[in-house]
């Protein structure tokens, strides 16, 4: 496709060190509009491997609703994203492909970016496929409209226009929105966490408010934001924050750690790293209070990779005890950039196809992912690699290869020349019971 892609790619790269400042502003803008450019030539490619793969499941006889059901993890996979943008990506390539020709042209020139093609397409996905077009003529005909709009403008732009289109269709959209209400977790700095709720707006205003009249009516020298950050844990969890150890949190620390003497960071499952002192004082606190049942269990790592090579049960139940082991070992959802929490933990190689129920052809998954997996023609290999960590192999329908690689253990710096040695312990803080 393109013939030197090396020079390609020197060619944009890199500046000459001697160029004036005006050059280097023309060199920006330039470039700016190459990255335009090129986000107008994936929609098409993405667009055109959509069309091409439903048109051949269809001669082979696919049921409509499982058309093109692996291509947005396809999309996801070559722009090193996460499936769930590749479904975004792939939905915003078929809306300017097929129903947006003049927000298409405006990313291709430059005009609009592809966060501003994204702003279009998503103020407009209420609409039918007529009116979509009728909002694309009249924002995008006339580029000389869209200079100098901002991210915020556009949108109320769009909103304006879809509205007075349709607007039932806004209207419907306000109350489909209610069905998406969730609750999400993601890793804030310092050791904190970002607990979000999506919620109608009604409930949303409420939870705050009663937040709100408990920081109010509360004197007891800590912060307002202190105050209803402890009661919102209060009311969730039924305790007060004083004696809340977590419940059932899966904390992977290095033994050296655990004593004192080391410094590598632990891992809460489904949270990340945390600092060992705060990891130290969390196993402190769970083991001092006589109501929380701190539990430890070995894992054993390879020295020299700090992979996990074993669980040891404390039941003999060995699924449960694999599953955590996988779930422990993978800590997120093992396809290349996804990042999911994981949800199943399933075959690499299915066990219809003779795939064993071990810990090698074992891999956590998030649904979406696992999913995606059963597509027709993607196959997973998985192995202990030579370097003793986990990999898998992921092989989409167009023979794509991509390569995934299980997270190493937090362990210390291996000093003993043994071939295996007990590195790292699991404290599950788990039931904590009120007394
Ligand atoms: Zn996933």
């Amino acid at each position: 496709m393109f013939e030197n892609l090396d020079g390609l790619v020197t060619a944009v790269a890199v500046i000459d060190p001697g160029a004036g400042e005006s050059a280097l502003v023309e060199r920006i803008a330039m470039l700016e509009q190459l990255k335009a450019a090129a986000a107008a030539g994936q929609a098409r490619a993405a667009a055109a491997l959509d069309a091409s793969r439903r048109s051949a499941e269809a001669a082979a006889g696919v049921p409509a609703a499982r058309r093109g059901r692996g291509v947005a993890g396809e999309v996801a996979l070559a722009r090193r994203d996460s499936p769930v943008r590749g479904g975004r990506h792939l939905g915003l390539a078929k809306a300017l492909v097929h129903e947006m020709p003049h927000t298409l042209a405006a990313l291709e020139r430059g005009v609009l970016s592809e966060w501003r093609a994204t702003i279009l397409v998503r103020e407009s996905a209420c609409l039918d496929v007529e009116d979509r077009r009728t909002l694309d003529v009249e924002l995008c005909a006339d580029t000389a409209n869209l200079d100098g709009v901002g991210d915020a403008r556009l949108a109320a732009a769009a909103k304006a226009i879809a509205y007075r289109l349709d607007p039932h269709a806004v209207v419907d959209r306000a109350a489909r929105a209610e069905s998406e209400r969730t609750v999400t977790i993601r890793p804030a700095p310092d050791t904190m966490t970002y607990l979000t709720a999506l919620l109608p707006v009604a409930q949303g205003v409420a939870a705050y408010a009663a937040l709100r009249r408990e920081a109010d009516s509360c004197g007891d020298g800590r912060s307002r934001g202190q105050v209803m950050a402890d009661a919102l844990v209060e009311r969730i969890t039924g305790r007060s924050v004083a004696d809340a150890t977590p419940v059932a949190v899966n904390l992977v620390i290095s033994d050296e750690t655990l004593l004192g003497a080391g410094t590598t960071p632990a891992v809460i499952a489904g949270y990340g790293p945390i600092p060992a002192a705060v990891a130290c004082r969390m196993v402190g606190s769970a083991v001092a209070d006589p109501r929380s049942r701190a539990t430890l269990r070995r894992l054993y790592a390879s020295p020299k990779t700090s992979a996990l090579v074993a669980l040891e049960s404390r039941g003999r139940l060995f699924p449960r005890g694999l599953a955590d082991f996988i779930g422990l070992r993978d800590q997120r959802c093992r396809t290349p950039y996804c990042d999911a929490p994981i949800r199943h933990r399933d075959h690499a190689v299915p066990d219809a196809r003779g795939g064993p129920t071990s810990a090698e052809n074992g891999l956590g998954l998030c649904e979406q992912c696992n999913y995606t997996k059963e597509s027709a023609g993607w196959r997973v290999a998985a192995e202990s690699g030579e370097s003793g960590r986990h990999n898998a192999e992921f092989t989409t329908p167009t023979g794509a290869h991509y390569h995934s690689t299980a997270p190493p253990l937090p362990t210390a710096r291996p000093a003993l020349e043994v071939s295996e040695i007990e590195v790292a312990v699991v404290i599950a803080l788990s039931d904590l019971h009120a007394a």
